[in-house]
């Protein structure tokens, strides 16, 4: 079991409470007709290859834990790879990351 650090317990509290009601508006907006729509163009956001609809996860941008909202300019459409990496990378290399895709694809 992690030790829960009792440093600023407010502050903890109240991060807490916010990220779990921006999850829950991502579970509602994953239910939208707009989430929807766009899972069945069936792209990834971040490579830009072709997914199948069911394949895709929503990712925040800006994942909520560091602030980033449930909105529809925050939450993307993310094939399994690209989840993956961005949860493995250190934010540094997952800019590297994306910097692949810049190039035109054919
Ligand atoms: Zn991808």
């Amino acid at each position: 079991m992690p030790k829960k650090r009792k440093l600023q317990p407010y502050a903890f509290d109240l991060a807490d409470s916010e990220i779990r009601r921006e999850r829950q508006i991502a579970r509602d907006l994953r239910e939208s007709q707009w989430w929807k729509r766009r899972l069945a163009k069936g792209v990834c956001h971040y490579c830009g290859r072709s997914t199948p609809p069911k394949e895709l996860t929503m990712d925040h941008i800006v994942p909520v834990s560091r602030g980033g909202k449930s909105t529809k300019g925050n939450v993307v459409p993310a094939c399994k790879d690209c989840n993956t990496a961005k949860k493995q990378l250190l934010p540094m290399e997952w800019q590297q990351y994306l910097k692949r895709f810049d190039q035109p694809l054919d």
